[in-house]
């Protein structure tokens, strides 16, 4: 794993975006090119001046968009070139707070979107760039801005953004219809079909009943939706009951997305309470990945390493970890699956990854 955030120094005052490359081949005025590279450290050169990274060597930093931040010191990876899943993160503030929250949410934000829409300008051809938070439509109008302005300069890119939609309105309906919003899809928590249960998860009163409209807005849009929904203890017998609601009411959206618990954020601390281990019990996710599937809703599994899911499952077991954040247990070593396999998160416990794995 390499980490996001470097040690750096740099000439300039404010933060900026740049591209990091090692040859002068083919750059272009924003690019910061390579003047010395050693195992532990580069210097580039831009148009604002030095930019000293510390601990990386220059060649697995070449063609990555970064932000750097002379006054602390710091260079931020924001898009890495040879990533299949790139995320960036436009606030840390959100108004829900839901118990297994990944990224608690923080009070502040600091506005970033003209340094993000810079970044996203830079970013190579065709890539499909996420979006995350917090919640990115507490802003919207900058959220839809960057992804607008950024789309008109380069209609080659996608975004993915993540969104509890509470904030979508039927004034929007016309905005999200445009033939722009083909190239944006949005990913959407819904934990349950019974209001009472969403909002006990996401720690919010009404929430349910607002996801609803916001669906019904994106539905009016044509927009693209990709249900979420995370297990849980809490919600696992409710997951038969939340694929006849997809089915009945949700059909229109591109996939459903069952993930496994991540160990990270408050996760972390609550996972005896929190984590449904499905080895021991697969029923209720086969149920409802049957009556999904037999109803046209593409289900797949997020986070499940393949050989923990049952054979005729196994297919919809996607490699769902990004390759930077992920790891495998020793055993996988032998494992005739390891390329389409999700594997761990960087973060969860080597004993319980251990315990979990049965090559393939
Ligand atoms: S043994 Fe490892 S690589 Fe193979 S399916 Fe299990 S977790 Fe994936």
């Amino acid at each position: 794993m390499i980490p996001l955030m470097r040690p750096a120094l740099a000439d300039a005052e404010g933060p900026y975006v740049t591209r990091l490359r090692t040859s002068r081949i083919g750059t272009a005025s924003d690019d910061a090119i390579l003047i010395e590279g050693a195992d532990d450290g580069s210097v580039f050169s831009g148009r604002l001046g030095l930019v000293v990274i510390d601990g990386v060597r220059a060649e697995d930093l070449d063609g990555d968009i970064v932000l750097v931040d002379p006054r602390r010191g710091r260079v931020e990876r924001l898009l890495r070139v040879g990533s299949t899943t790139n995320t960036l993160l436009v606030t840390e503030r959100c108004d829900q707070l839901c118990v297994m929250c990944s990224q608690p949410p923080k009070k502040t934000h600091v506005d970033r979107f003209d340094l993000l829409e810079e970044a996203c300008r830079l970013a190579p051809d065709g890539m499909l760039i996420g979006i995350s938070g917090g919640e990115p439509t507490l802003y919207k109008e900058r959220l839809l801005t960057l992804i607008e302005r950024t789309l008109a300069a380069r209609p080659d890119l996608g975004f993915h953004v993540l969104t509890n939609a509470q904030h979508f309105e039927a004034s929007d309906v016309a905005r999200l219809g445009r033939s722009a919003y083909r190239r944006v899809s949005w990913g959407i928590p819904l934990y349950a079909s019974e209001a009472a249960l969403h909002d006990n998860i996401v720690g919010k009163e009404g929430a349910f009943a607002k996801l609803e409209e916001g669906l019904a807005h994106l539905a009016m849009a044509g927009a693209r939706v990709e249900l979420r929904t995370v297990v849980l203890s809490d919600n696992i017998d409710a997951f038969p009951a939340l694929a006849g609601y997809v089915a009945a009411r949700l059909r229109f959206v591109e996939a459903w997305s069952i993930m496994q618990l991540e160990h990270i954020g408050f996760a972390r601390n609550r996972w005896e309470q929190l984590f449904f281990d499905h080895v021991q019990r697969f029923g209720p996710i086969a149920e409802a990945l049957n009556r999904a599937l037999l109803h046209g809703v593409r289900a797949q599994l997020f986070n499940f390493p393949r050989c923990t899911v049952p054979a005729a499952y196994r297919r919809l077991a996607i490699a769902s970890i990004s390759d930077w954040k992920r790891k495998f247990a020793p055993a996988c070593l032998r494992c005739g699956e390891r390329s389409a396999c999700s594997g761990f998160f960087e973060w969860h416990p080597d004993e319980q990854a251990a315990l979990a794995v049965q090559p393939l």
